[in-house]
């Protein structure tokens, strides 16, 4: 499996855009995303300024269509476990994952040495929910121009909640760095989503010019259909962690952002039901059999102008 998905570079000084896809394995989207990009930049010989890489994030996850193997990619990254695992812990017996994070750290190092206005990582990702579409970044950087051109829900404290995030450890290596969500996990809006954002973005960071012949971006009608129903910068008020044998089983019909009332019966577990501790929004409830973290209730602190 190649990690490296494309890389364009014309010679033409400007920001470098690192495009990651599955770093969750079953979360296929943002790779095929990426290679829609990479195929219409050289389709039309765009001549972008900066540099553009596209990387596979867990490349042995993705090829077994699953979340991961061994632990969750997109929770390991703390400063102390990357240093571990580059330490290659004498004689230990390296897991999926830790020959992923640091292969992974290897191409993402190698891309960015040199010179560029702004470094830009953006992590494709796509939930079990449905309404999954979202960026996750942190409060100081909400509002630069890259991620506001996406007009999604911004979710800007969940690095409180959550440890290890690969944005969160970029975040803290000069990257604006952020979690780009497309939506239901294989569907065909994640996909439209993804691929049309992307053009928003390399936009957006001026690396190339909006033209009207290119019909690359087909945002605006995408994000017509569903966009009023979302909020528009959110804070999270509560997590419900899952421990290993909890048997955390989501009750159906939720989906992002639906609104919960502090009592209501959310889920069920080993230990009886589980009920909202707030009232709020929930944000990603967990449908599938993989992840440490059964839901979140959110609430709004930025209305939609
Ligand atoms: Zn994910």
């Amino acid at each position: 499996m190649n990690r490296l998905l494309g890389v364009r570079d014309c010679g033409k000084p400007g920001p470098l855009l690192i495009l990651l896809g599955a770093v969750h394995g079953n979360e296929t989207t943002g790779v095929f995303a990426v290679e829609n990009v990479f195929r219409s930049l050289e389709e039309w010989d765009i001549q972008n300024k900066g540099k553009i890489v596209g990387i596979l994030g867990n490349t042995r996850a993705y090829e077994k269509n699953i979340r991961y193997l061994d632990y969750d990619l997109n929770r390991c990254w703390t400063d102390s476990f990357v240093s571990e695992r580059k330490g290659n812990i004498q004689g230990s017996v390296l897991q999926a994952e830790d020959l992923e994070l640091l292969e992974l750290l290897g191409e993402i190092e190698k891309h960015s040495t040199g010179d560029y206005s702004t470094r830009i990582l953006v992590d494709l990702h796509a939930t079990s929910s449905d309404n999954g579409n979202f960026v996750v970044i942190p409060q100081d950087e909400a509002d630069h121009p890259v991620v506001k051109s996406l007009r999604l829900p911004i979710i800007v404290d969940l690095e409180k909640y959550l440890e290890g995030t690969l944005l969160e450890y970029m975040h803290h290596r000069n990257f604006v760095s952020f979690a780009f969500e497309g939506g239901l996990i294989g569907s065909e809006r994640a996909l439209n989503l993804h691929t049309s954002g992307i053009w928003e973005i390399i936009y957006a960071s001026g690396m190339v010019e909006r033209r009207k012949d290119h019909e690359f971006s087909k945002y605006d009608q995408i994000l017509e259909s569903f966009i009023h129903k979302l909020p528009h910068k959110v804070s999270v008020l509560y997590r419900h962690k899952i421990h290993s044998g909890d048997q955390f089983i989501m009750n159906p019909g939720y989906t992002n952002f639906s609104k919960v009332k502090k009592g209501e019966i959310l889920a069920k577990d080993g230990k009886g039901e589980i009920l909202a501790k707030e009232s709020g929004m929930i944000f990603m409830p967990l449908y599938q059999e993989l992840g440490d973290d059964g839901f979140f209730i959110v609430e709004e602190i930025e209305g939609r102008l």
